[in-house]
């Protein structure tokens, strides 16, 4: 597996199934989103390769590809767990998650299950994770974050960016797609050069302006 820098001081950890962003944050490292339950070995050893410390992981939503290595990652390497707080209960598994729309995505969220990670730090809006703002960005779940610097947006599935591509999430798998597609042109209405997202190739270079077209938003005034 060769290393993936897509920014300075941003790696893109392969063969996750969602994709799980390691950023570094002066001495240490934030591991954003973990990977489907069993994958974290690669995280470990991606991380290894670089040096990384990873003291703080950030989790996008609860959905079991973005937290199925976390609970194993959290144990391997002492990292706080942080998440949005609408989604914590779900994640620490205090709560059951809401019932996906589609009898398909019900069948996946069946019998592909996460081991609950206990969440050391709830997220809302506007609070910081390094150089990093969270944004509340709910729709495909109800407490799905994002992570801003103004150069970098890292926004979990809020949107996907498969085959080049900016598309909003799929619909069977997100709980109120009009809330989504709100979260989505909230997003776009912001100026980023580089969009990192759950699912798909990290675009990279005016990347705003490439999600507010295919938002069919047009230019911002
Ligand atoms: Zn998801």
């Amino acid at each position: 597996m060769a290393p993936l820098e897509i920014v300075e001081g941003v790696h893109l950890v392969d063969g996750t199934n969602c994709n799980v962003y390691l950023i570094k944050d002066g001495d240490s490292w934030i591991a954003v989103d973990a990977g489907m339950p069993g994958t974290h070995r690669k995280v470990l050893d991606y991380a290894q390769r670089l040096g990384a410390r990873i003291t703080r992981m950030v989790l996008t939503h609860y959905h079991v590809d973005h937290i199925g290595g976390a609970a194993a990652l959290r144990e391997a390497t002492g990292a706080q767990v942080l998440a949005g707080a609408a989604d914590t209960p779900y994640i620490s598994g205090r709560a059951r998650p809401p019932a996906p729309r589609s009898l398909t995505a019900r069948l996946v969220l069946t019998f592909a299950r996460a081991r609950p990670v206990p969440v050391d730090m709830e997220l809302r809006e506007g609070q910081r994770v390094g150089r990093f703002t969270v944004l509340e960005v709910p729709g495909h779940t109800p407490g799905s974050i994002a992570l801003y610097d103004g150069k970098i947006a890292i926004v979990g599935d809020a949107l996907i960016t498969r085959k080049g591509r900016v598309t909003l999430p799929p619909q069977a798998f997100t709980l109120d797609p009009a809330a989504a597609r709100r979260s989505a042109e909230r997003i776009a209405s912001l100026d980023f050069e580089v969009l990192l997202a759950g699912h798909g190739k990290p675009l990279v270079g005016d990347a705003a302006r490439k999600v507010r077209e295919a938002l069919g938003l047009g230019s911002r005034p």
